[in-house]
């Protein structure tokens, strides 16, 4: 699904030189290289604040211990998503409430989010789901008219655009309260092991955080708050500053191999191609490229294409709120159509930065076998 010895090769001096600068330096925690990188990103993001952690899901939890969400409360997600997202809502004790998303962009239902707000809603998620921005405006607005947080799990997403309806734009991660993000080796911007980040222009929040991440410290060896340890490790902090300049570029080849993949697909009565539904390219980063395939069994398409060596993934095939831990008396199956007819739909095919044309026509050649 990702060739990351590729994507490494032609970088490979430079992170050699640099992850050994932090061996010989020993500053292993919290050294140089994290704060580096730390402004880096936040200069890249155009964002105030940059808190490192040790991976994507600590930062999904930080960011609402940060603003103090308290068990009981509310806080609506996406049900078509990575666990994660509302494994850290359960483990905080607050309420998830899962919804469903809309079949265009998989994205969280503006409609359905409406519906589920109630007294006690605090806070929205909005993933931004394969790469594809959630449509922000829309929440920010539901936000402000009933006094919620937005806390944007960027995971899938980092680099992408988001174009406001006054026309202006902000990254992914940076437009509501807070954002979270993972450096996972196979995501956009990945590293060589675990890592992750918040994102906030709250000065008050971003300080808040800051101690979370550091055992509740504000001054060392007093806690004044409950606090995890979530820290960025210097080496993995090494690796992303180098990668990161590079991130457009590989942003700009997974759209290209996306839009290889569509031109090839896109007239086949049986497949649904990704669309990118704002109409600005960079709204959309590809973390996966995902069909809707109607009318094939796509159980036995998997099996054709790994028969064939070609790696692929149903993302995801199981709808949260019918996993053991997220089922819920309060849930109706009537409020997942969508949902569940996705995971039922779709198929996640190679994608990464190293795809060149030649593999994207094997792909689609054998796809195409399969489903005429
Ligand atoms: C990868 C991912 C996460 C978790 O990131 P980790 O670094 O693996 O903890 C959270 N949310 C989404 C949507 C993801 O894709």
């Amino acid at each position: 699904m990702v060739d990351l010895k590729g994507q490494y090769e032609p970088i490979k001096e430079q992170v050699n030189r640099t992850i050994q600068e932090v061996i010989d330096t020993t500053a292993f925690i919290n050294g140089p290289e994290v704060h580096g990188f730390q402004k880096d990103l936040e200069d890249y993001l155009n964002v105030k604040h940059v808190i490192p952690c040790a991976n994507g899901t600590d930062a999904l939890q930080i960011a609402m211990m940060g603003l103090g969400l308290k068990p009981g409360d509310e806080v609506i997600t996406a049900d078509f998503t990575f666990a994660a997202t509302v494994e850290v809502i359960a483990l905080l004790q607050l309420t998830p409430v899962l919804v469903d998303v809309d079949p265009v962009d998989f994205n969280i239902d503006i409609e359905a989010v409406k519906k589920a707000i109630t007294p006690k809603t605090k806070a929205i998620v909005p993933v931004h789901l394969f790469g594809q921005v959630a449509n922000m405006d829309a929440l920010l607005e539901l936000a402000e008219e009933h006094n919620l947080f937005v806390i944007e799990d960027n995971a899938q997403a980092i680099g992408a655009d988001y174009k406001h309806k006054d026309g202006s734009t902000s990254k992914t991660g940076t437009i509501g309260h807070v954002g979270s993000t993972s450096f996972f080796p196979s995501k956009n911007l990945g590293c060589y092991g675990d890592g992750g980040a918040i994102f906030t222009n709250d000065d008050a929040l971003a300080h808040t955080i800051r101690g979370i991440v550091n055992h509740g410290m504000y001054e060392r060896y007093h806690h004044d708050v409950v606090g995890v340890n979530s820290r960025l490790d210097s080496i993995q902090a090494a690796v992303l500053r180098a990668k990161l300049p590079h991130l457009d570029n590989y942003n700009a080849r997974r759209r290209a191999a996306a839009l290889k993949y569509t031109e090839h697909l896109e007239d086949h009565p049986k497949v649904i191609t990704p669309n990118i539904v704002s109409g600005d390219p960079n709204a959309h980063v590809f973390h996966q490229y995902t069909l809707r395939l109607q009318g094939v069994d796509r159980d036995a398409l998997v099996k054709h294409l790994n028969a064939n060596d070609i790696p692929c993934g149903v993302y995801y095939p199981i709808p949260l709120h019918k996993q053991k831990a997220y089922a819920d008396a309060r849930y109706n199956e009537e409020d997942f159509s969508i949902t569940n007819q996705l995971v039922k739909e779709v198929i996640s095919l190679p994608m990464h930065s190293e795809l060149d044309n030649e593999q994207i026509e094997y792909i689609v050649t054998k796809i195409l076998e399969f489903i005429d």
